[in-house]
């Protein structure tokens, strides 16, 4: 087939708002300190390793794992304080049940409705599923603008509100008296995405069956297993019947249920590293305001800080530390408010000090 018939079928039959989407786009692995992507920098130690590697040798890869899932779900649901009278799904990771709660409510006319700056695969995984996407901007210091916020939900009716708390990439955590008016006054559902709940202090989930609208969604990624890709959404028996529906069979590996189940047997590791993480946050936040040239960093209740550096800078900032052999996250270009910012994950104590350092040089160079 020619290639010019191939792209007029291309034209023809693949929906235009996808047409338009460009891929989301991850850097290639390479031999740096990563800290772009929320990572739990702490890997396992050998004898975990070991004992890791042991229990799923006893996996049966010729059987489909446990469709249910059913000693993991009841595992992550004390493992988490799931309350009860709550169920729960399971997801490939929490962006896959952002896709499954789009496509409950996707139509014509329906709208997703996020604060922005906020989480990029909301925008993404709106147009896939076929939803317009309407982003309300924060206030001048990342606040939920509440009252731009209600005036959206009354104009635009979304079908759902995605509403991350911490919000990434601001790293705060919303008002939460504001949030829980909006959860009230929003005509739909309303998704709290608590990915980074671990490092934070405040959560939805006790409260998920006090509203009607109410979904609360977590993830394993951010607390040390995104090579997993396992999230959760807990709601209301109701709603969660519903998004069974489309919940693909078999879609936690049982290589993904036996190593959460194993890492679930060893939470004090990762609560130590989570421990670790937070307290470094601190040391990492003070560092880099120390830094001249870092004008502004935000506090932070997630395993990452946002800072701006010199105007007209970020690029020059990113590329240089990626020369010192440091990646970071460059925020400049994604969003108005976050113009001269940058995103860093928190590290291993001596990862932090080799970013500081090279931070440091590239600021005064
Ligand atoms: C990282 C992140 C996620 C991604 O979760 P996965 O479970 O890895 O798909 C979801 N929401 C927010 C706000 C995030 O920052």
């Amino acid at each position: 087939m020619s290639r010019s018939s191939r792209s007029a079928l291309i034209d023809a039959w693949v929906r235009p708002e996808v047409r338009a989407l460009s891929a989301y786009h991850v850097p290639p692995p390479a031999d740096v300190i990563k800290l772009d992507a929320m990572e739990n920098p702490w890997p396992w130690p050998g004898e975990l390793v070991e004992a890791w590697q042991a229990a799923l040798s006893e996996v049966p890869l010729n059987r489909y794992p446990d469709a249910g899932a059913g000693e993991l779900k009841a595992r992550l649901r004390a493992a988490m304080g799931i309350p009860e009278g709550a169920a729960l799904m399971l997801g490939n990771g929490s962006d896959e049940l952002i896709l499954l709660i789009n496509l409950l409510v996707a139509g014509p006319g329906r709208v997703v409705l996020t604060p922005g700056p906020g989480f990029a695969m909301y925008r993404i995984i709106a147009v896939n599923s076929g939803l317009g996407y309407r982003e309300v901007p924060l206030a001048e210091d990342f606040e939920l603008d509440e009252t731009a916020m209600r005036a959206a939900l009354r104009e635009v009716q979304p079908a759902v509100v995605y509403i991350a708390y911490p919000n990434n990439p601001t790293g705060n955590a919303f008002n939460r008296d504001a949030l829980a008016r909006v959860i009230h006054e929003a005509p739909g559902l309303v998704v709290v995405d608590e990915a980074y709940y671990a490092f934070a202090n405040d959560s939805f989930l006790p409260d998920v069956l006090a509203y009607p609208n109410l979904l609360v969604m977590r993830t394993v990624s951010k607390v040390g297993l995104a090579g997993l890709r396992l999230g959760l959404v807990a709601g209301h028996p109701d709603w969660l019947e519903e998004l069974e529906k489309l919940r693909l069979p078999y879609n936690i590996s049982a290589l993904t249920q036996a190593s959460a189940n194993f890492a679930l047997d060893h939470r004090e590791q990762l609560e130590r590293s989570v421990a670790a993480i937070v307290a470094e946050r601190g040391r990492l936040a003070e560092g880099l305001a120390a830094i001249p040239g870092v004008e502004r960093v935000w506090p932070s209740e997630a395993n990452f800080l946002t800072f701006r550096g010199p105007a007209g800078a970020a690029g020059r900032v990113h590329s240089g530390l990626r020369e010192h052999g440091v990646l970071i996250k460059n925020l400049d270009g994604s969003h108005p408010q976050l113009a001269d910012c940058l995103r860093v994950t928190v590290g291993r104590p001596e990862e932090n000090a080799r970013f500081l350092a090279a931070l440091g040089q590239v600021l005064s160079g």
